[in-house]
């Protein structure tokens, strides 16, 4: 259900994050699995953060969309840099483009 760029992705990009021994959540991507952005909760909410990144500096490719409940605190992995966050109202999903 999710109209992407004409690629033969698999109909549901859509998963849980990986939890690494800190307690953080690791956004990778789903082509080539690198470490893209680290979630810290800093509280815990009802909030509902839905967040893909997109733009993989090593592939190109993005991140499913993860959904995590709480208050984040975002940090750019090793090597990876933000370029722009941006907010989609339509589908209350955050998207976030590496450079
Ligand atoms: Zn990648």
């Amino acid at each position: 259900m999710n109209e992407n760029s004409g690629l033969p992705n698999p109909p549901e990009r859509e998963r849980k994050p990986k939890i690494n021994d800190l307690g953080q959540h690791e956004i990778c991507c789903a082509d080539c699995d690198a470490v893209l952005l680290i979630m810290m909760q800093t509280e815990e909410t009802d909030l509902i953060n839905k967040i893909k990144v997109e733009n993989c500096p090593k592939c190109g490719g993005e991140s499913w969309i993860n959904t995590l409940v709480g208050k984040y605190f975002y940090a750019q992995a090793m090597g990876v840099t933000i370029k722009s966050m941006e907010f989609d109202d339509e589908k209350e999903l955050m998207r976030i483009r590496m450079t």
